[in-house]
């Protein structure tokens, strides 16, 4: 299968614990005869099936597994179900019963008589033939059964799509018995297929004006003629190709049969419009291939795809030994294409998809691994071959791109098929979210799926290539390929032969690249010049030493020396000649894995002689090792307070991730005619254990508001001076240092992330002045402690949140508060009621001044006044007249309507939240916020005054107006009486209106760092 970044889960008691690891020297065989029927009218496969299974094992068997793999289409509980919804993929999840498929009409018998068939626990995908009398070693049973298949809709590999059918996974089929014994796996999406090599003749009977495309040799002449015809004639332009078009079927039925020995598997597709392109191979062994390309509206250049890629893996890896080899393009929701002997189906008749899927006839088609436990011995090695079949080695020394005099940095992704899985394995290894390529497929996270499997594996054999030699490495995989074709080579017959054939342990390769999470990193140390040579110092990543090249180049980039390294240590010098050498470079091929390539280069001259200068570029930049990259861009910003600013932000931080990362940004306010900016800098360090990262970073920031500020009162006459308050323009400053420990956690598939951070923050407010750093005397100080245990799930995403503040308003305080907040999805993946659960307290009250009372717990948040920490990116934060008053803050109690005093409290509060999706595609959410509020009460009775705590319910229920995670608007309707009566005191409806603006969402340098893709 192929697959970019895409892609798993579950567990079926077929462990890979204690599996054994290399096989037997014995192997079963099964030969199929199978007929089937389809009826286009009610999708439905009509069949039966002889399968003439021989026991070549020593072992008396007395049961036999069988798949029955569209039954994962029956139900929400088969393991693809769950595989699906997990990885966040809904479509079968919340499909239809209709749409949905299922196998039935069995009808087992062995011998001709009839057996007892159970089903293993937890389904009907895989059955149990419980045999009458023992299968002996060297005999041979005759197994048949009618089935029926109900073919759903395209959710992953079998299906239709109206009347074009996908016809794969389709019939019922022995599980493989090797030196484990049974394999029977539940069908998946993420996870593929381990099949019993044999012969098969089936027969396909479908109206007669369907097209059909199969594994194996047809064998009716005139239906072959046909084709051949069909294939001479000239196509008609892409735009000239109807689609929509699909005739009525015909009322007669072909029947049409293929035969293919040396198989494990038999897929087939059939529409009644697909146009055939043929071409046809010689190999360099004299076997001629047919190449056939179906495809409704195709492209005449597609099949040259087909051929390139039988010719280039029978050079590389062995001839091909079958007559036809096809590709037909259809719907499929699986990865960019699917393989099948001899047949592969692809989305879009592209170059790479062809080549990838056309490769799976050598790794899956004739060495038959176990794909599901051992992906890398099928998905690695494939994608290796088929991005070497497209690549050119050279040496990378700029990675510019002049566009209209803009210079632009690109990373090797832009001119190496291999420089993009780079790319794609660095996402992963610099998130330190990497698991190791020898797990089986399910364990793996959609991710990793393919950034480990596909990216950082395939590129482990393009550095095993680099350090072997071409010669000896093709000459090694030729070898495996004649020792192994159509047999079951399982992870030790890899190695021990790789091992044998090369006379290495290479333990780098197979513990540490494949079987580790380890991560090379080779950096230059020193460069010293002694006399005519230079002494390199090289360092690597103790942990996991690889080999390398390590090159000189001259002032004009022209190569020098090449050296390979074969390191022993963390630690090698190195003595290269020095004449005319400007430029030292590891791996300037850029082959090998290292996850940090910046450190990889040094100059000869200049002070920074292993860092060099860095280098400024404006926005587009992606990371180029070969520099310290500044960029930058212009920025223009606006508040109601400085109003327009201008400036220029400077950053590094792109994708992949960097240690450090930072974000300058100064700008002039037109308003208040000063300085005004923020600033962030991260750095991360890896660790290991129990905390994989920890991150220490410090925020600045500081613009203007309005607000209170104290003043003193002279009374002229008396010359009396009392203390006041008046409402005034402000600056405000903010300096935050933190730290951030990230957990490992060690159950990647369950998508949680547990985090903590910790703050300090120091606030200064005070009368607005130019100057900066004036009055720190005066500033508020927190100590805000979060944690946070997130779980990033599509469809039911939950999150747990415990914050504890403690700071000085005045008096010192503490608060502390929790949240819990899920999703329940329902009917489509897209609707869902979302629920959020919120109390908090304080551990010591704040006093009652009107700094203290900016901490209290709230209802509505809807003053940016109350934003003390300075957290949320606000337009009009100091404004408490205007709509900008009314703009939400994601946090504390969040009622949604406009609630003034009500609610506030210096003890304690527990909310509810409620937002639920309506029906249709409307952005409309119906909310209904509760509150219990511990308050103070201060009320005037005929007993006199009383004060104490009272416990107060409020509500509020409205409708939002949902426009993204950026914006919501909230319309509230209803409320209880105290805070209706605060409406009712406001003429205004508008005011009571109030909006989400998350502001936060547009600092890229945020934006980059919690970037998940999934
Ligand atoms: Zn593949």
């Amino acid at each position: 299968m192929a697959r970019l970044v895409t892609l798993t889960f579950l567990c079926l008691s077929t462990a890979a614990f204690a599996q054994k690891t290399k096989q037997a020297g014995w192997q079963q065989k099964t030969d199929y005869t199978i007929s089937v029927t389809l009826d286009d009218s009610l999708n439905l496969l009509n069949g039966f099936e002889t399968v003439v299974y021989h026991n070549n094992s020593p072992d008396n068997i007395t049961e036999i597994f069988f798949h029955l793999w569209p039954n994962a289409y029956l139900n929400n509980n088969t393991p693809f179900a769950k595989q699906q919804y997990e990885n966040g993929q809904g479509d079968f999840y919340f499909s239809e019963y209709k749409d949905r498929g299922r196998m039935d009409s069995l009808n087992f018998k062995v011998d001709g008589e009839k057996i007892k068939v159970e089903f293993l626990e937890g389904g009907f995908e895989i059955a149990k033939l419980i045999l009458n009398r023992p299968l002996g070693s060297g005999k041979k049973a005759v197994i048949t059964t009618s089935f029926r298949v109900k073919i759903p809709k395209v959710f992953s590999r079998l299906g239709h799509e109206d009347q074009t059918y996908c016809i794969t996974q389709w019939y019922p089929k022995p599980a493989v018995y090797d030196v484990n014994g049974w394999n029977p796996m539940p069908y998946l999406d993420q996870g593929e297929f381990y099949s019993e090599f044999g012969r098969f003749e089936v027969t396909i009977r479908v109206p007669e004006n369907y097209i059909v495309a199969a594994t194996g040799n047809l064998q009716n002449l005139d239906e072959h003629l046909k084709l051949m015809d069909m294939s001479a004639q000239p196509f008609k332009k892409e735009s000239d190709c109807d689609k929509s078009f699909n005739p009525v079927s015909a009322k007669k039925y072909k029947a049409l049969t293929y035969i293919q020995d040396s198989i494990h598997d038999f897929a087939w597709f059939a529409d009644k419009r697909f146009k055939v392109e043929r071409s046809k191979v010689t190999l360099a062994n004299g076997h001629t291939v047919t190449t056939w390309l179906y495809e409704i509206c195709p492209n005449k250049s597609s099949i040259k795809w087909v051929d390139s890629a039988i010719t280039f893996y029978s050079e590389k890896v062995g001839y091909y030994p079958y007559a036809n080899a096809t590709v037909v393009v259809t719907p499929l929701k699986a990865g960019g294409g699917m393989e099948y002997p001899t047949i592969t189906n692809v989305g879009e008749a592209e170059r790479q998809v062809i080549v990838h899927e056309v490769g799976h006839n050598w790794f899956y088609g004739i060495l038959g691994t176990n794909e599901r436990l051992y992906p890398w011995m099928d998905e690695s090695i494939n994608n290796y071959y088929e991005a070497r079949s497209n690549y050119k080695p050279r040496y990378i020394h700029n990675h510019q791109l002049d566009l209209k005099g803009l210079s632009i940095d690109l990373p090797n992704s832009f001119n190496s098929p291999f420089g993009m899985l780079d790319i794609q394995f660095l996402y992963s290894a610099r998130k330190r979210s990497d698991q190791k390529a020898t797990l089986p497929s399910r364990e793996f996270t959609n991710l990793n799926y393919g950034t480990i499997i596909y990216s950082k594996a395939s590129l482990a054999f393009l550095q095993l290539q680099n350090y072997l030699g071409d010669e000896r490495f093709d000459a090694m995989m030729k070898s495996y390929y004649e020792t192994w074709k159509f047999k079951h080579p399982l992870p030790d017959d890899f190695i021990g032969h790789v091992k044998n054939y090369t006379g290495e342990e290479l333990s780098w390769f197979f513990d540490g690249l494949l079987n580790s999470t380890e991560n090379p990193d080779m950096k230059i140390s020193s460069v010293k010049k002694s006399g005519d040579s230079l002494v390199v110092i090289l360092k690597s990543n103790p942990r996991l030493i690889t080999p390398f090249y390590l090159q000189t180049f001259d002032i004009s980039n022209n190569l020098i020396q090449e050296v390979k390294v074969v390191p022993s240590t963390g630690k090698t010098t190195l003595k290269l000649g020095a004449n005319g050498v400007s430029k030292i470079v590891i791996d300037a091929k850029q082959e090998a894995i290292d996850v940090f390539r910046g450190n990889n280069y040094a100059r000869t001259k200049g002070i920074l002689k292993t860092l060099g200068l860095p280098s400024v570029k404006p926005i587009l930049n992606l990371e180029n090792p070969e520099k310290i990259q500044v960029f930058y861009s212009p920025v223009l910003g606006m508040n109601l307070y400085n109003k327009t600013m201008l400036g220029v932000a400077f950053y590094n931080s792109l994708l992949p991730r960097k240690k450090t990362e930072f974000l300058v940004m100064p700008m002039y306010a037109f308003g208040t005619k000063d300085l005004t900016g923020y600033l962030d800098v991260q750095h991360r360090f890896f660790t290991r254990g129990a905390i994989k990262e920890v991150q220490v970073g410090f925020e600045g920031a500081r613009f203007a508001t309005f607000g209170i500020i104290p003043k003193l009162f002279t009374d002229t006459a008396t010359n009396v001076s009392t203390e006041g308050v008046v409402d005034a323009l402000k600056s405000y400053e903010k300096y935050a240092p933190r730290v951030s420990f990230l957990f490992k956690n060690n159950s990647p598939r369950s998508k949680a992330n547990l985090k903590l951070d910790i703050r300090y923050i120091l606030i200064s407010e005070q009368a607005f002045t130019k100057r900066m750093f004036t009055n720190l005397s005066d500033a508020s100080q927190f100590v805000d402690i979060n944690f946070s245990a997130t779980k990033n799930h599509k469809f039911a995403p939950r999150k747990f949140n415990a914050n504890y503040q403690i700071g000085d308003v005045g008096n010192s305080f503490q608060k502390l508060t929790l949240e819990y907040s899920l999703r329940i999805p329902y009917e489509q993946a897209k609707k869902g009621l979302h629920m959020r659960f919120f109390f908090g307290t304080f551990l010591q009250k704040p006093g009652s001044s009107l700094e203290a009372e900016r901490v209290f717990l709230r209802l509505g948040d809807n003053s940016g006044y109350y934003d003390y920490l300075y957290d949320y990116a606000q337009f009009g934060r100091g404004n408490s007249t205007s709509m900008f008053n009314q703009q939400m803050m994601p946090r504390t109690p969040g009622f949604r309507g406009f609630v003034l005093a009500t609610g506030a409290t210096d003890h304690s509060v527990l909310t509810a939240n409620f937002t639920s999706t309506v029906p249709f595609k409307l952005p409309i959410r119906p909310y209904v916020d509760i509150a219990m509020v511990n308050a103070l009460f201060n009320r005037t009775t005929n007993a006199g005054v009383q004060r104490g705590y009272e416990l107060n319910l409020h509500y509020v229920a409205g409708v939002s107006i949902w426009m993204g995670e950026f914006l919501q608007v909230n319309f509230p309707i209803l409320a209880d009486k105290s805070i209706q009566e605060g409406w009712d005191a406001t003429s205004n409806y508008s005011e009571r209106i109030n909006f989400t603006l998350n502001l936060n969402l547009l600092n890229p340098l945020k934006a980059v760092r919690e970037f998940d893709l999934f």
